[in-house]
């Protein structure tokens, strides 16, 4: 079987290699570098704490893998609520995950202080941790899975800028085509008018993801959700990673540069979250797919036309077990993760033309 990958992300890739591994011919085809797109400017944070069982299954494999491949670094998540309303959810998460077996536990504010005295607790509701959650570095993933991929046989073509001129076939600017046996577009954004080439509508949006990173931090921080203010951190290199300020964008004009409003807002977040309050570093944007259910879309969109995208800002973090399945699927084995993720991340199950807003809260801005 001749596969082609259109897509050099962490997706594409883990799927270009588990599908070479298996004995398939594949070739990639990526229109910039490797990693330029969401993949090599995301956050890191790998965690498995969903309390829907199709993600917890997938999260937990795709731990598992980059835990094998020596790519994880143990880091606890933690997330909090302050007011009642999301303390309740909190408490409803926290048992629905037990429920799968996943080691999650509820913290008390007194516990997490103890636990992490730079944490300022107070004005906590609730808080809770996923023990076996951890960080990866996104450059190294990419440089990982592009090693593999290519150890595993894989023809990779970067600042190759791939057409689809049927389900199939593969057109590239030096004007030549290539017929396979079948293709899978884990383009991104992209994929949306990929797709709409050959009159496939797909239920998918875009937002714009920010981050920033700051100087060491002399203190042992989790990575931890803020689910009451909306922003998340992770311990990167010694320093801190401060992520958020999301919003929606048009898909083909946007900046990667970070917004000065969302490196204040971000910056002062941190700082009232810890006390702590490290110089900033650098700061870059990124975009993000989105479907009007929160869920990816996973599968195939006609005979031997696949895609995998709309990953609601949790892509990296997914990409090994997804990588896997979509390999176990064109093979027609037996998938490993035992769910029922061909029908709940079916990209067919929306009609396409869905109006939605990506963040699911168009007052969401910030
Ligand atoms: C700021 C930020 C923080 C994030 N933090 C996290 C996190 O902590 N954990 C997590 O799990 N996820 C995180 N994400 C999300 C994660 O980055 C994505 O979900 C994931 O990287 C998607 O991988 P992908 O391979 O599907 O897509 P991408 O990495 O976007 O790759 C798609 C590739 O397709 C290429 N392409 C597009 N069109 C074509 C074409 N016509 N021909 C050839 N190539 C084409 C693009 O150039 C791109 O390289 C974050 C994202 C951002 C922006």
């Amino acid at each position: 079987m001749h596969v082609g990958i259109v897509g050099g992300g962490a997706v594409g890739l883990t799927v270009a290699g588990d599908l070479a591994e298996r004995g398939s011919a594949v070739t990639l085809y990526e229109r910039d570098d490797l990693g330029s797109g969401a993949s090599g400017r995301a956050a890191g944070i790998c965690y498995d704490a969903f309390a829907d069982p199709t993600d917890a299954a997938v999260a937990t494999r795709a731990l598992e893998r980059y835990r094998e491949w020596g790519l994880l670094s143990p880091c606890p998540y933690v997330w909090v609520a302050r007011d009642e309303r999301d303390a309740r959810a909190v408490r409803e998460q926290v048992a629905e995950m037990r429920a799968l077996g996943l080691d999650v536990e509820e913290l008390t504010p007194e516990a997490l202080g103890d636990r992490y005295p730079a944490i300022e607790t107070s004005g906590l509701t609730a808080c809770a941790v996923a023990n076996d959650a951890g960080t990866v570095d996104p450059d190294a993933v990419v440089d990982y899975l592009t090693d593999r991929a290519r150890t595993a046989g894989v023809t990779i073509h970067t600042e190759t800028t791939a057409a689809l001129t049927d389900p199939t076939t593969v057109a590239t600017p030096d004007g030549s085509e290539t017929v396979h046996d079948a293709v899978v577009v884990a383009a991104g954004p992209a994929t949306k008018p990929l797709l709409a080439d050959l009159d496939i509508p797909l239920a998918l949006e875009t937002y714009r993801a920010q981050v920033l990173v700051a100087e060491p931090v002399a203190a042992d921080l989790p990575s931890l959700y803020d689910a009451s203010r909306e922003f998340y951190w992770r311990p990167w290199e010694g320093g801190i990673l401060v992520g958020d300020g999301a919003h929606a964008v048009d898909p083909d004009a946007w900046d990667p540069t970070a917004d000065p409003g969302f490196v204040r807002s971000a910056s002062e977040r941190f700082r009232v979250a810890t006390a702590l309050d490290p110089a900033v570093a650098r700061s870059w944007a990124g975009r993000c797919t989105a479907t009007p259910d929160r869920d990816p879309l996973v599968g195939p969109v006609a005979d031997d036309y696949w895609v995998a995208t709309g990953w609601q800002g949790h892509g990296l973090m997914r990409a090994p077990a997804i990588g896997e399945y979509l390999a176990e699927r064109l093979h027609g084995t037996t998938p490993t993760i035992e769910v029922p993720l061909a029908e709940q991340f079916d990209p067919t199950r929306f009609d396409g033309d869905e109006t939605f807003h990506p963040l699911g809260d168009p007052t969401a801005e910030w």
